[in-house]
């Protein structure tokens, strides 16, 4: 029986609500009737709980004792696309469809009743006296003909202070209005501020631009070095979808990108896009739900949870620097954003663009195999060419214990200060020293809670633990054997680096870059800003440097230690490093200055050093997709890791070996269980963590074996157990 889409008063409608519960709940529906999809409040025991109506109810049981849906909403009604998307993200990463519906409602005041706020509209009015910054204001107001704004967006528009607004608004030249609180987004311009494009470029935006035009699902790989356009070209697709009508996403990785990014979006299209991240305010969040909802915004940019806001008509998502691992989260729901957007996409027949200047194996591999389209830019934009890149063996570099920086660095860092040039000195590791060790007695300070060193934090003064967060001030004596005045730190982190290099050049302007070293994004912004204009001769940096942001002074590049990622048993270790390196060397160079980048390592010949050496990318991928194949692993074949955790060390090995013996359900689709082993972290935040690796075919339902075979046991007291799909690292 197909499921209608209105539900009369009294009829029963069943009720998908954000509580833990492993199902579906029946209500009456409510006075007036409601559609299916529609946002609920519903009685739960003594509470209400909001929901959404996800079709027709079960029944079976004595109708009198239904209870009815308390009211409907005011917001869009949810469309059966979004519904279909959940269910099938839900089943794809083993989540609970609860847990899936709180990820597509993370905005506060949902069940508010529609409020009021100021507005400011240009009046009659004639100012006593004209000054400058009021004249701006007249300016401003007049230009977008009569529309009203916030008194933030009047302020921030003009350049001018809050007050010089409320001043004009008591001449009444202002006027000040009550409407509604959630205000459409301003209208976006396709044909703006568009660049004009080269050959290649061109090319590649018509690609992109039909694909948005067919109104039918598709992805394109898009892929080009750092700096040969793909934004520029990613935007002219951006812009032929809002002439269609239809609504737009870009994903990006992380916060700091977003605050350069923005400004580049308002260039191109007249006006600030939606943003959509952990560091907007509560209000902002609600605004962009609902107008997401209601068509009354246009483009989102945002981070990955962007993917589950509820659009009206999303007809093209973007995800840039698609293999970054931030797109996998980590914790709660395990999904990764850039597989997410494809389903989503494909749900409501939307393109995808991924756009990589070091794509992951995955879609690389997907675009080998045909399932994506490929679209390539070769060239730099511009006169800037891709740096030189070469090694630096440190085997044969004379460098006292306790320093980093090789003397061959040293000259090249030299030789660039004398022409003005800026250099990055590039550590992939925050804070001042890895590990601290008690001279006296080798003991290492580790967390209380996990099995993890704590790092040495010299700007805060303190221990931190990298695992759980936890901090603690520097003991002055060794807590293991406490002799006082023992404890040393071993190892570089980004904040020694910049000890070094103070000495190492007294006189040049240094700048630390580390997302721990910056209160908020805005400051975050500001600091790159000042870089990027002039304001330091050096920049220490961690990972926070590989994204995106221009630095035009920039010609070399010294990757302290090339070898750091290289280590470990991560499957994508060599992936990683190759994508980091590449990147990080990306940043010289960027504008007409051509660009070195020195790699110190103490390994030239490691394949995967000779290969970033080389800028050999497709012979890296192919080796690499050979070595995968080969061990059958993801892209490949399917993977997913099982961590159990508990506070009782022998509880977790009990139920770790019990699923292990009883595979039957894996067995039945060929799938093999390794494990269970201790998680490479053993111990985070005092529990004790296990894992089971499962490996199957490519084309086996593994999801529905899991499904069945952890399905097999109750889990007692605090054990947990967290299923990972296509695990990223094996944490
Ligand atoms: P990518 O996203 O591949 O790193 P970008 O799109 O950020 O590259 O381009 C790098 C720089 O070159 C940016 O400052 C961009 O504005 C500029 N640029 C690229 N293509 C053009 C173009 N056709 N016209 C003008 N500037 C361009
Ligand atoms: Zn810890």
């Amino acid at each position: 029986m197909s499921e209608p889409d209105f539900f009369d008063e009294g009829a029963l409608v069943a009720v998908l609500t954000t509580q833990p519960l492993d199902r579906l709940l029946d209500y009456k529906a409510p006075e007036g009737g409601c559609f299916r999809g529609a946002f609920v409040e519903v009685p739960l025991g003594p509470r209400k709980v909001i929901g959404v109506v996800w079709g027709r109810g079960r029944g079976g049981f004595d109708l009198s004792k239904a209870r009815s849906v308390s009211r409907v909403l005011d917001v869009a009604a949810m469309r059966d696309e979004l519904r279909f998307f959940l269910e099938k993200a839900a089943d794809y990463t083993l989540t609970p469809l609860h847990a899936m519906l709180r990820l597509a409602t993370r905005a506060p005041g949902l069940s508010d009743p529609p409020s009021m706020r100021k507005v400011y509209r240009l009046g009659e009015g004639e100012p006593d006296r004209q000054t400058d910054a009021r004249r701006r204001v007249i300016e401003v107001l007049t230009d977008y003909g009569g529309l009203a704004f916030t008194l933030k967006e009047v302020s921030e528009m003009a350049g001018v202070t809050t007050t010089v607004v409320k001043g004009l608004v008591k001449q009444g030249v202002v006027r000040e209005e009550d409407t509604p609180r959630d205000l459409p987004f301003m209208r976006l311009d396709p044909e703006w501020g568009g660049k004009e494009l080269t050959e290649d470029q061109a090319a590649g935006a018509e690609a992109l631009r039909a694909g948005v035009r067919s109104g039918a699902y598709g992805t394109t790989l898009l892929r080009g070095v750092t700096g040969s356009g793909k934004t520029e070209v990613y935007l002219e697709a951006v812009a032929e979808c809002l002439r269609q009508g239809r609504q737009a996403l870009v994903l990006l990785p992380e916060i700091a990108l977003t605050a350069e990014f923005l400004t580049r979006v308002e260039a191109r299209f007249g006006a600030k896009p939606a943003e959509w991240h952990s560091g907007v305010t509560m209000t902002e969040r609600r605004r962009i739900w609902k107008m997401v909802g209601q068509g009354g915004a246009q483009l989102v940019i945002g981070a990955r949870s962007a993917l589950f806001l509820p659009y009206q008509n999303l007809g093209l998502i973007v995800v840039d620097e698609e293999h970054d691992t931030s797109y996998k989260q980590e914790d709660g729901v395990l999904y990764n954003a850039r597989d997410m957007a494809v389903l989503r996409a494909s749900v409501c027949s939307a393109r995808v663009v991924l756009a990589s200047a070091t794509p992951s194996l995955e879609s690389w591999s997907n675009a080998q195999a045909g399932k994506y389209e490929k679209l390539e830019l070769t060239s730099r934009y511009g006169e800037s060419v891709l740096p030189e890149m070469r090694a630096i063996d440190m085997r044969a570099e004379d460098l006292p214990s306790s320093r980093w920086i090789s003397p061959s660095l040293q000259r090249a860092v030299n030789a660039r200060i004398e022409k003005g040039e800026q250099s990055l000195l590039f550590i992939n590791r925050r804070g001042y020293a890895p590990v601290t060790i008690c001279r006296a007695c080798g003991h290492q300070i580790g967390c209380d809670h996990c099995d993890a060193r704590m790092v040495e934090h010299r700007f805060l003064k303190r221990l931190v633990c990298h695992q759980c967060g936890e901090t603690k001030p520097m003991p002055e004596a060794c807590p293991s054997c406490h002799e006082e005045g023992k404890l040393a730190p071993v190892g570089p982190g980004v904040e020694r680096l910049a000890e070094e290099a103070a000495t190492l050049w007294p006189e040049a302007r240094l700048a630390v870059l580390s997302s721990d070293l910056f209160g908020s994004a805005r400051a975050l912004k500001e600091g790159i800003n000042q870089i990027a204009e002039g304001g330091a001769d050096i920049i220490i940096g961690t990972q926070l440097v590989a994204k995106g942001h221009n630095f035009p002074l920039l010609t070399l590049v010294g990757v302290i230690d090339a070898d750091l990622g290289l280590q470990g048993s991560d499957l994508r270790a060599a992936e990683r490093t190759f994508q980091l390196m590449r990147q990080v060397a990306g940043r010289a160079g960027r504008s007409e200055r051509k660009g070195l980048a020195l790699l110190q390592t103490f390994q030239p010949e490691h394949p995967v050093i000779r290969s970033i050496l080389a800028g050999d990318e497709v012979g890296f991928w192919t080796a690499e997709a050979d070595e995968r194949r080969h061990a059958g692993v993801p892209p490949f074949g399917r993977m997913a890791g099982i961590i159990l955790s508990s506070e009782d060390v022998q509880q977790v090995f009990d139920l770790g070996n019990a699923l292990a013996r009883q595979d039957g359900p894996l067995q039945a689709i060929g799938a093999q269980v390794f494990g269970p082993a201790p998680a490479p972290i053993a111990r985070v935040r005092g529990r004790h963590r296990v894992r089971l690796l499962v490996k199957a075919e490519k084309g086996a339902p593994l999801q529905a074996a899991l499904a069945k075979w952890v399905g097999q046991f109750k889990l007692k007291g605090d054990l947990r157990l967290a299923v990972d799909i296509d695990p990223q690292s094996f944490y």
